[in-house]
């Protein structure tokens, strides 16, 4: 048994066009565009990260954009929703800046011991703001958020599930989720500590049309591990619970394993190190395409085949929160 997965490290989604995408997750809700990459897999892709202003594992959220791409559906078998933690004393400042972007919202909604805002961005993927008590902003003003109300982290998902069983039995059995909550017919676990707690809500919804994925449908959930070893050893136990595990592989910023758990979401489980200052210095993250090494020598080409994006024009000025 690996250590305990130690929360979310990314939510990737697909998106449609990529300079939408980037003015709303900058603009509105006041993420860093961190690393402007490619899919490695498919470099005519880009692939966009944003989270705080170090891109820090746990607030990043990531997107391929497919600009002349289908669009989703939500349904079993996927993750649907994403939910942000943010101050509880900040829900009113998040619902009045939604007013003024002119984008409907739900909420405050009572969930568990939560109160949470649910909207959908422009190609229609679920975000959740999840007002929480103890938690004070990321201490960092990235454009018009203050930093008091600044979104710290990503601290969940939802997955919606034929059945519970399965998945469940994944959930807590092998990779060791705590079982905390339950209302009607969403079930909640949770993994990390402290600061890092991260909780999946199984949605079960028989009977309901599967999923698709594709634009504005979550693609992927990655779990932290902090080394290397670790991540091998989730290896090992997965493979030796008969289920299918991809090699390592480099993705630069990070290394990664591929999953499916038994309900058809896909995870990842990616290692802390080296991070996203490994090409780039925190003070210029984001600034201009990355390619990882293998890459590199195809920069022209790749270029030329990718779409022209107008970067957030402002640097994010960084306010240390008193005590950090
Ligand atoms: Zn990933």
């Amino acid at each position: 048994m690996g250590n305990d997965l130690s929360g979310i490290h990314h939510v990737t989604a697909i998106a449609g066009d990529p300079q939408r995408n980037l003015d709303f997750y900058t603009g509105v809700i006041g993420l860093r565009l961190v690393k402007i990459t490619v899919n490695f897999d498919d470099p005519g892709t880009y692939h966009l990260y944003y989270g705080d202003g170090q891109g820090r594992p746990g607030t990043i959220l990531t997107f391929f954009p497919w600009p002349d791409g289908a669009k989703g559906r939500n349904g079993p078998g996927q993750a649907t929703i994403v939910a942000f933690a943010v101050p509880l004393d900040g829900l009113q400042f998040w619902a009045e800046r939604l007013e003024d972007y002119k984008i409907s919202y739900e909420g405050p909604i009572a969930r568990f011991s939560d109160r949470i805002l649910t909207f959908l961005d422009h190609d229609g993927l679920q975000i959740e703001l999840v007002g929480q008590r103890r938690l004070s902003g990321n201490g960092e003003r990235l454009g018009a958020v203050p930093a008091k109300y600044a979104v710290p982290r990503i601290c969940g998902v939802t997955l919606a599930q034929e059945e519970l069983g399965p998945t469940e039995q994944m959930l807590t059995g092998l990779l060791g989720f705590r079982s905390v909550d339950q209302v009607s017919n969403r079930y909640r676990y949770v993994t990390g500590d402290q600061s890092a707690e991260s909780f999946v809500d199984v949605l079960v919804m028989p009977g309901m049309l599967q999923g698709r994925v594709a634009v504005g449908t979550i693609h992927h959930v990655a779990w932290r591990t902090p080394t290397d070893r670790a991540q091998l050893d989730w290896r090992e136990d997965l493979l030796r619970s008969n289920t299918r595990v991809t090699p390592v592989q480099d993705r630069q910023y990070f290394r990664s394993i591929y999953f499916r758990e038994p309900g058809g979401v896909l995870f990842e489980i990616a290692t802390d190190p080296p991070g996203f200052t490994v090409d780039e210095a925190a003070e210029n993250l984001g600034a201009r395409l990355m390619l990882p090494p293998w890459l590199e020598p195809r920069r022209e080409a790749i270029e030329a085949d990718l779409p022209a994006l107008r970067l957030p024009t402002s640097r994010p000025a960084f306010v240390r929160a008193p005590g950090q």
